[in-house]
This record gives structure tokens, sequence and C-alpha cells, in this order.
């Protein structure tokens, strides 16, 4: 069910723009709008789910998990390589209430904080 305030609800259904670059029955992955990297994709469920602790339902991180190599493939950075970040509440800097996996990479990445 898509939530009427949330942003990445409003990309899913196409009334906001955004550069997709990969879609599935259960996923959708589009290009972040603020890249950290030369390459930054976020990955995230058709279904509204707030954060990561916000479901018991498997599947879904199954599917998110899976398309990264997928993604990741067509980016051209298989081979490469590359990072998955997943930022849940205030001190991770999570600004968007749908959860979504931050796939980077494309070039040599600085360290974890
Ligand atoms: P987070 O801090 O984990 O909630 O990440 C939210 C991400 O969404 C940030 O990296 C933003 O740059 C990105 N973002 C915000 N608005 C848009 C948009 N309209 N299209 C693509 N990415 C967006
Ligand atoms: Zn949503």
């Amino acid at each position: 069910m898509p939530i009427k305030d949330c942003l990445f609800c409003k990309i899913i259904d196409g009334k906001v723009p955004c550069n997709k670059v990969y879609e599935n029955e259960k996923i959708f992955a589009f290009n972040d709008i603020n890249p950290v990297a030369k390459k930054h994709i976020l990955i995230i469920p058709k279904r509204h789910i707030e954060n990561i602790g916000q479901t018991k339902n498997l599947e879904i991180f199954g599917e998110l998990l899976i398309s990264t190599d997928i993604i990741a493939k067509k980016l051209g950075i298989l081979d490469s390589g590359y990072r998955i970040i997943i930022n849940k509440g205030k001190d991770s800097g999570q600004i968007i209430d749908h959860i979504h996996l931050h796939l980077i990479g494309g070039e040599t990445l600085g360290l974890l904080n």
C-alpha cells in the first residue's frame, strides 16, 4: 500500500521522476540524486516498509540483497565490487522513511565510519 506522503512511494508510482536502473515485481532501483560515489543506486521494496526493524518479511530482504549483483552487473561494476549501506534512525542519517539499500561503487571507496 503506497503511503501518500512518502517520496519513494511517489517515485515507484511515477509521480516523482527518477532515473530508473532496475525493476522487478517486488523491488525498484534508481540513481541517488546526490551521489557519494561514481555509482550510487537506491534499491527499495515496492511495498512501503519504514526501516529495517519494521518487517519480519525475510523474503523482501532476500529480494533486495539478491538484486545487488544483478544491478552491479548492469552498471558494469560486478567485478570491481561495491558496498551496500542501510541507514536506520537519526544517528545513521536516515532521512527517507521507506527502507532503502544504498549500493555504491565505481571507484575505490573510503573506509567505513
Ligand atoms: P538516507 O539518508 O539513507 O535516508 O538516504 C536517502 C537518500 O535519498 C539520500 O542519499 C538522498 O540523496 C536520496 N534522495 C532524496 N531524494 C531523492 C530523489 N528525489 N531521487 C533520488 N534520490 C533521492
Ligand atoms: Zn514509501
